[in-house]
């Protein structure tokens, strides 16, 4: 399975010009600030329209689709569940709307994050951590062919960054669709890069 990406978009004054293909694993998109890793990734989710280019994943063209039909799961700096629902609600909910069934069950994914014991909690009832995990959950059972993870652990102190990063080992290892990552964290990259992707002023520089 793979990513592949050609990308030409403009907002205002910035440029993105960005061709890259995504194999299996992790591939870690690493830049300064301002260099277009979140456009990036929003491009690739549907969530900004391209001026040009094609999005194909798993050798499906998803460049005209809309963003709930590309089966791209996304993981924003913050968790953004949905607060009226419990941590199975919002689990359940995800699954629903996911096209397809999860190449994971519920059971495996819950096994995989350790959520078990979070099911019956609000939102508000769990940490940075655990909200980011159960998340992570929502948006594996949304059967992706893609994940893009926007610097899931930025917001996160660092004891929690550190208890964290085995869980996206854990799914690295055990999945096989690409997953983009964008950090700016040195020890991240190294933990969970298969493949990096270096930013630069809205164009990939090194992959
Ligand atoms: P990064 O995630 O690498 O920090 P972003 O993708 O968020 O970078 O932003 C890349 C550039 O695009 C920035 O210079 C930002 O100011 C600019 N940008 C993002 N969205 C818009 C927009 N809607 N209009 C104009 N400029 C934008
Ligand atoms: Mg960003």
């Amino acid at each position: 399975m793979s990513l592949d990406l050609d990308i030409h978009l403009q907002r205002g004054r910035f440029t993105l010009e960005v061709q890259v293909t995504a194999p299996a694993g992790v591939t870690v998109i690493f830049g300064p600030s301002g260099s277009g890793k979140t456009t990036l990734l929003r491009a690739v989710a549907g969530l900004e329209a391209v001026d040009r280019g094609q999005i194909v994943i798993e050798g499906s063209d998803m460049t005209e689709r809309p963003a709930h039909r590309r089966a791209v799961g996304y993981l924003f700096q913050e968790p953004r569940l949905l607060p009226h629902l419990n941590v199975l609600g919002n689990l359940k909910f995800a699954q629903k709307m996911g096209r397809e069934v999860a190449p994971q069950s519920f059971d495996e994914v819950i096994a995989l994050l350790e959520l078990g014991d979070l099911l019956e909690r609000t939102p508000f009832a769990l940490s940075g951590g655990e909200a980011q995990r159960v998340a992570l959950g929502r948006a594996l059972l949304s059967a992706p062919k893609c994940l893009c993870l926007d610097e899931p652990l930025s917001a996160l102190d660092q004891g929690l960054k550190h208890r964290i990063l085995p869980y996206l080992e854990r799914l690295r290892d055990r999945t096989d669709i690409p997953i983009l990552y964008v950090t700016h964290d040195a020890a991240e990259m190294a933990r969970l890069a298969d493949h990096i992707v270096l930013m630069q002023a809205g164009r990939s520089v090194l992959s």
